[in-house]
């Protein structure tokens, strides 16, 4: 059983709606076909508006993202579940796949909570306030100001814990995650790895990670080749290397995978598609003992879905 925080399937079907298919075996990182391989057992779908989409457009690319994601991976698949729950995904049979919207970026709501409050109706269970620029909740990692939590980045954070969902401190910039991590009751970190590790402003230092930690949070290791080695080039070696890291730090019981896959352009070797997450669990086992493993690739994510 798989649960994989953080893909950018959604995107990629909205840029090219006609070309690619997610029936297809490789089209995509991840494909309907292999998804069933490996027992994919929840599978977050997010939200994210190109940044060439100018105010006013946004929202209703979000709207569209919605769209398709029922039209092209709900709909035609029987065994693909669109889950809003806990109790959605515990009622998942065996053989069957939950499906579950997120959010990457406040720019689809455009500085309007109401519009939060809609694609919350729509299904959206994570959110994320910022990608890697300043927005109107707060400033990104690779925002060079840094700049903390916003009034409106309050609000809709106090939104998302009235509701019980997740808030996303990946992508924040160093000052905006400690805001949310103060504010935010249920934060996640959807797809971010460990800076000691590897030195990139989109991921954790120590502190963080421990703060996570404590608030008992899930950290998603993510398979981006440039934040696993600062070479770019990365082997399933430097997955465990992160993971390892976060381990040492007290995290064994918060460590997730969040792929990224779709939303990267190079991968790790041996882990190009979702069908080789094959190859991850098998290096797993070289280190870590089946419990370990079996709350990394789930359990762990799981278990903190308080919606
Ligand atoms: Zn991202």
């Amino acid at each position: 059983m798989i649960f994989d925080a953080h893909c950018d399937v959604l995107m990629k079907l909205y840029l090219d709606p006609d070309k690619l298919s997610f029936q297809s075996k490789e089209d995509m990182h991840i494909t309907y076909p292999q998804l069933k391989e490996r027992g994919a057992r929840v599978q977050l779908f997010a939200i994210y508006i190109p940044s060439y989409l100018k105010p006013g457009q946004r929202f209703q690319a979000a709207l569209n993202m919605v769209n398709l994601f029922h039209k092209r991976i709900i709909e035609p698949h029987l065994d693909i579940k669109f889950v809003t729950s806990k109790e959605d995904i515990d009622n998942l049979q065996k053989h069957e796949t939950g499906a579950m919207l997120t959010l990457e970026g406040a720019e689809a709501v455009e500085e309007d909570i109401g519009k939060l409050e809609t694609l919350y109706r729509l299904g959206v269970r994570s959110v994320g306030l910022t990608w890697n620029w300043a927005n109107a909740a707060a400033d990104g990692a690779l925002e060079p100001r840094g700049g903390g939590l916003t009034n409106f980045g309050y609000e809709m954070i106090d939104f998302l814990n009235e509701k019980r969902i997740w808030t996303d401190v990946s992508h924040l910039c160093e000052k905006a995650f400690w805001d949310t991590l103060e504010a935010a009751r249920f934060p996640i970190a959807s797809h971010s790895n460990a800076y000691s590790i590897c030195p990139s402003p989109r991921n954790l230092r120590n502190g963080q990670i421990e703060a996570l930690i404590n608030k008992d949070s899930v950290i998603g290791v993510t398979f981006v080749p440039q934040f696993l080695n600062k070479t770019g080039i990365a082997e399933l070696t430097d997955i465990i290397r992160h993971i390892e890291h976060i381990c040492s730090l007290g995290g064994e019981e918060h460590v997730g995978f969040g792929s990224d896959f779709d939303g990267i352009d190079t991968t790790v070797k041996g882990l190009s598609f979702y069908r080789q997450y094959d190859n991850l669990i098998g290096t797993l086992q070289r280190y870590y003992t089946d419990k370990q493993i079996k709350n990394f690739l789930y359990g762990n994510f799981n278990r903190r879905i308080k919606c």
